[in-house]
């Protein structure tokens, strides 16, 4: 069978599981769980996998991973392709307004208890990739290769006291048999449905979460000259961190958000603290390390203003997604086939990170953009809002959607990667 016909079959099984795709979806969206805690939706998983009788289902990978293992039956060249998905939910409200949309709290989660939801998207990940799974497995007798299909914890960071995600999934050993020769993920976005937007380069940037603990001296609310008030050592740091962005080159975006400020004070108390959780996010690796050196300087200094001490420490850091050009002309063909040429658009940079860039920074391959919004593009390629649709929502507001349509695009888009690389035609030359 040539590849032609069987592109013409995967297509044909990835529409014939797209109901179960979108009813996995509903269900994981309407049960989601917070990063490290990914208890039933890798049972799910790897139920599925096991169902379809992979060679093997590896689970409890760097706390809740599963890699299932796919080897072709055909003679190839002994390549490996590992599918990414993400399954975790976030610490957010759910208000996409779907009739599956999610009630859930965790009540015990370190910090909470969180309204838990799939602000990400990371639901329709999970089930996209269950769905390949099925379409792949249909056809191993053809297939010369092997398949990873790997289901990463924690992509949205793990608890400060805890490990997990990509990272940790590597240190676990779980592609060191076999090695993978590509990795390929990618990212439901607010982009026009069915849309795939790729970019050679960064196509996310790199990231770090960042604590700043300012500490003061506890005193009482009527004599604040009798201790030490980290507050407006704290509210120095914030304002000041408007003027790192003057400090490194503008050509190449950085951010510093704190998003959470946690003081241990009372109305009639000045606390001993206030802790500033936050992170940073430079377009460029490079300009990393000096945008910490400065947010270090400026919350050390700014503290010792008002008598205060500040500690600033950088955590989770994650590199960011490189999609090389010799890869990106090697998948295009790909992509163009699977959703038409008018459909694959280049997209610029941002500033969201996806710890997907361990896999890839290791072992070559691609990630790109699934728009799943009611949305058209504008003459430039970005997003403008269709008349009588649902609006733009980014990933992490309580708003986004993925609309149930786009799904089985994500599930041949998987097939196809999978297939083209494993034959030889999707490799970077
Ligand atoms: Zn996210
Ligand atoms: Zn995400």
């Amino acid at each position: 069978m040539g590849g032609e016909s069987i592109h013409r079959e995967l297509d044909a099984r990835a529409a014939k599981v797209s109901e179960q795709v979108v009813a996995w979806r509903r269900h994981l969206h309407r049960h989601p769980e917070l990063p490290n805690r990914e208890v039933n939706t890798a049972r799910l998983v790897a139920d599925h996998l096991r169902a379809l009788g992979l060679d093997e289902v590896r689970t409890g990978i760097a706390g809740h991973g599963v890699v299932g293992v796919l080897r072709g039956a055909a003679p190839g060249g002994g390549r490996v392709v590992a599918l990414r998905a993400d399954m975790d939910a976030l610490p957010v409200k759910d208000l996409c307004g779907a009739d599956f949309a999610s009630e859930a709290v965790d009540a015990d989660y370190p910090g909470g208890p969180f309204p838990v939801s799939h602000a990400c998207g990371h639901d329709c990940h999970t089930a996209m990739l269950m769905g390949a799974a099925t379409v792949l497995a249909g056809v191993r007798d053809r297939l010369p290769g092997t398949v990873l299909f790997v289901f990463q914890p924690a992509e949205e960071g793990p608890p400060v006291t805890e490990e997990g995600g990509a990272r940790a999934m590597v240190e676990a050993g779980a592609f060191a048999d076999p090695v993978p020769t590509m990795a390929f993920g990618m990212h439901v976005t607010p982009y026009p449905k069915g849309y795939v937007g790729y970019r050679a380069g960064n196509q996310y940037g790199a990231s770090t979460l960042v604590r700043v603990v300012v500490t003061g001296k506890q005193v009482h609310g009527s004599t604040p000259w009798e201790g030490v008030d980290p507050m407006p050592a704290a509210g120095a740091i914030l304002t000041g961190i408007g003027q790192l962005y003057r400090q490194v080159s503008a050509f190449d975006p950085v951010t510093v958000t704190i998003g959470h400020v946690e003081d241990v004070g009372r109305f009639n108390i000045i606390g001993e603290t206030v802790t500033l959780w936050g992170t940073v996010r430079c377009a460029v690796e490079s300009d990393m390390a000096e945008v910490r050196r400065r947010l270090t300087t400026l919350a050390e200094h700014s503290a010792a203003a008002y008598g205060a001490t500040a500690t600033v420490e950088y955590l989770q850091p994650v590199p960011p997604v490189h999609n090389s050009g010799p890869w990106v002309a090697a998948g295009l063909p790909t992509f163009r086939r699977v959703v038409g040429a008018d459909r694959v658009v280049e997209t610029g940079a941002t500033l969201g990170y996806d710890d997907v860039s361990e896999l890839i920074g290791r072992f070559g391959g691609l990630y790109v953009m699934l728009g799943v919004q009611d949305a058209t593009p504008d003459a430039a390629g970005r997003p403008v809002p269709v008349e009588g649709g649902r609006g733009l929502a980014t990933n992490h507001s309580p708003h986004f959607y993925a609309d149930d349509d786009t799904l089985v695009t994500g599930v041949r888009l998987h097939a196809h990667v999978a297939y083209d690389h494993l034959t030889g035609a999707l490799v970077a030359r």
